[in-house]
């Protein structure tokens, strides 16, 4: 096959020439009101371009592609009908392409009920630039992975789509080989509460620290693309984990709420304050390399926009994606309840309009009624509009995002267009208009890494097992989700209310001290974890995932990290050999800088 190539056009000169043309959409250099979903990597191979519109046409999506010679192109585009996957009406979401403003094919995204190249078609080019531009026809989540051009006779787009092949791709342009981004004392994959704790406290230790996220914003679900409000207690504590997850911490007053309250400006620019800090923001990390010990010594991270590879060595590692998804992959011993586990939101919020609106009822709808689902309350559906228990957490995640998405568009046009809860509003919802609804998903249970101690719901609950380790304070009850019964009946086979299931384990004005054991991996030596997949059983899970609780559990682990470049040692050699110094560290201020690892050797 001749050579494929990627090329965005940041000029002609940087392209090479060739007959076969590939265009990762994440890449376009106009995104318009497409917007750049990077959640399912794993299970459908690349970040892909959402024309999330909730009900209205995002504006087109632009970019230019060089054209070498002149001729007749096949172009195929890899998309999917995800309606039709779930089952329902075809076409949700669709889209055309067009090549030089001229549209190759009227509707793309109809008919393939898993992620596929389609054919859209031929065009003639003339050789010099040609300019790309998708076109949304519904504002229903159309989606696009990419797009290829061929002048060859016989070519085909590339089969096998997973990360692991795209590398082999011939890329040029904006992808290449895989570049060396450095070496760390600490690597941070996830840039929720857990990675930024940890990334900030470590660099104020003087460790360097490479933190990676694979959003443009840092907060994970407490960022304004989920909107989940930072709880948890931190009461007064011997350690001063608390400190740094005050300065980060959200100002919401609901959640959701509107955008600016979770201050995605506010981390950034604290994060960005630390010099010790390198931001890998924008990157999402896809692999690892592991010495024979079983000790990572780097993680490969893909820049979503640029398409460029990176490997970024380290001393320790900290898993904070949330999922588990390094300890995974470093095969690291974990553990996954097999089904009801607790789910993915996205929530959504609506608000009155000066001018009575419309929102297109849809054939893939479902035809929910105010039985099916709790009233949206002061324009919010909250945290119980829930779906995904019995899902797999990573390989379904897609379908569950999109059951969210059907549930929450169904129920909205049933309060539009067919009267549900009408007796909630003095205009019967003539005048409601659909603010926001996150097609990123918060999700909540997914596998848990196992260390040194797995802390069990008992311990907490009885109260009797204090560890000698015990440092997080963690003040949640024991908060296990559900599907709420009154709402299943209508969608058995679906459900998406949820509702909690508190057990008051913990007297929140003290809290249970989590121990640190808790924080690294029992067998991938060089590896911290802090976030909702740290070593807990499914109940302690239940308390420890909010995030303030999380934040500091980053926090402790940053310290502790700062403490092992001192001594060159693991994360277990802190318990067993350095406790006490660790918690003098954790005793520090959050504020406290030391400006090297040598100046925290003198300091100890
Ligand atoms: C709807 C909902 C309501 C909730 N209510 C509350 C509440 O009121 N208060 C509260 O405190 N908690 C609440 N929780 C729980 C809490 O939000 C989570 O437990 C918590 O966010 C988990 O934090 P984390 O840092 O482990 O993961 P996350 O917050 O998910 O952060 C992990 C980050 O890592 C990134 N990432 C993942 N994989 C990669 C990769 N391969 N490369 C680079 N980056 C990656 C993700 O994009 C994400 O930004 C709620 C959760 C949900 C879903």
């Amino acid at each position: 096959m001749r050579a494929i190539t990627t090329l965005i056009f940041a000029g002609l000169s940087a392209a090479a020439w060739a007959d076969s043309i590939l265009v990762e959409a994440e890449q376009f250099s106009q995104k318009g009101g497409w917007m750049v979903d990077t959640q399912f990597v794993e299970t459908m191979g690349s970040p892909y371009l959402n024309a999330h519109g909730m009900g209205k046409a995002v504006t087109d999506a632009e970019t230019s592609v060089a054209i070498k010679t002149a001729g007749d192109y096949e172009l195929w585009v890899r998309t999917i009908d995800w309606s039709e996957r779930l089952g329902r009406a075809e076409g949700a979401g669709t889209f055309s392409v067009a090549v030089n403003g001229v549209e190759v094919k009227q509707t793309l995204g109809k008919g393939a009920p898993q992620w596929a190249w389609e054919s859209a078609g031929k065009v003639k080019l003339a050789a010099g630039e040609a300019k790309l531009r998708l076109q949304d026809l519904t504002g229903f989540n159309a989606r696009v992975d990419a797009i290829f051009l061929s002048s060859e006779v016989g070519a085909k787009p590339p089969e096998a789509c997973m990360m692991s092949a795209r590398l082999k791709w011939d890329y040029v342009g904006s992808a290449g080989p895989v570049t060396d981004a450095g070496e760390f004392d600490l690597v941070v994959v996830g840039g929720g509460y857990g990675g930024m704790g940890a990334a900030i406290s470590a660099a104020r230790l003087g460790a360097k620290v490479a933190l990676i996220q694979n959003r443009e914003v840092l907060g994970g679900n407490g960022s304004s693309e989920v909107r989940v409000w930072a709880m948890g207690d931190t009461p007064p504590s011997e350690y001063g984990l608390a400190d740094i997850v005050k300065e980060i911490e959200d100002d919401a007053k609901a959640s959701p709420a509107p955008a600016e309250q979770f201050g995605d400006a506010k981390k950034d620019q604290i994060v960005r304050a630390e010099k010790n800090i390198t931001l890998f923001l924008g990157h999402h990390a896809y692999g690892l390399e592991q010495a024979k010990s079983g000790a990572i010594t780097s993680i490969s991270a893909l820049e979503i926009t640029s398409g460029k590879c990176i490997k970024i060595r380290g001393h320790l590692f900290a898993d904070c994606t949330g999922h588990g998804f390094i300890g995974q992959w470093a095969n690291a011993d974990r553990t996954m309840e097999e089904k009801g586990r607790m789910g993915m939101s996205n929530m959504w919020m609506w608000a009155n309009a000066a001018q009575p609106t419309a929102f297109p009822r849809q054939s893939w709808m479902l035809p929910l009624s105010a039985k099916d689902f709790p009233y949206p309350r002061r324009g919010h559906a909250e945290w119980f509009w829930e779906s995904g228990y019995d899902r797999h957490p990573i390989e379904e995640l897609e379908v569950t995002r999109d059951w969210n998405l059907v549930s929450s568009y169904s129920a909205f046009s049933a309060m539009k267009n067919d009267g549900a809860h009408a007796e909630r509003d003095p205009q019967k919802h003539a005048h409601a208009e659909l603010t926001w609804l996150a097609y990123i998903g918060g999700t909540r249970e997914t596998q848990q890494l196992l260390g040194d101690v797995i802390l069990k719901g008992e311990d907490i609950e009885s109260k009797k097992t204090l560890f000698p380790d015990g440092c997080v304070l963690t003040t949640w009850s024991i908060d296990l989700h559900i599907p709420e019964k009154q709402y299943v009946q209508g969608n058995p086979e679906h459900p998406f209310i949820s509702k909690a299931i508190h057990r008051h384990a913990v007297d929140k004005r003290v809290g249970y001290p989590i121990p640190y054991r808790c924080f690294y991996s029992r067998n991938v030596p060089n590896l911290f974890m802090a976030g909702r997949n740290i070593s807990v059983d499914r109940d302690a899970l239940g308390t420890i995932r909010v995030m303030k609780t999380i934040g500091m559990m980053g926090v402790c682990v940053g310290r502790s990290a700062a403490l092992c470049r001192v001594h060159n040692c693991l994360p277990r050699d802190i318990y067993e050999k350095h406790l006490d110094q660790a918690k003098n560290l954790w005793r520090m201020p959050g504020k406290e800088r030391v400006v090297s690892i040598e100046a925290l050797k003198q300091k100890l």
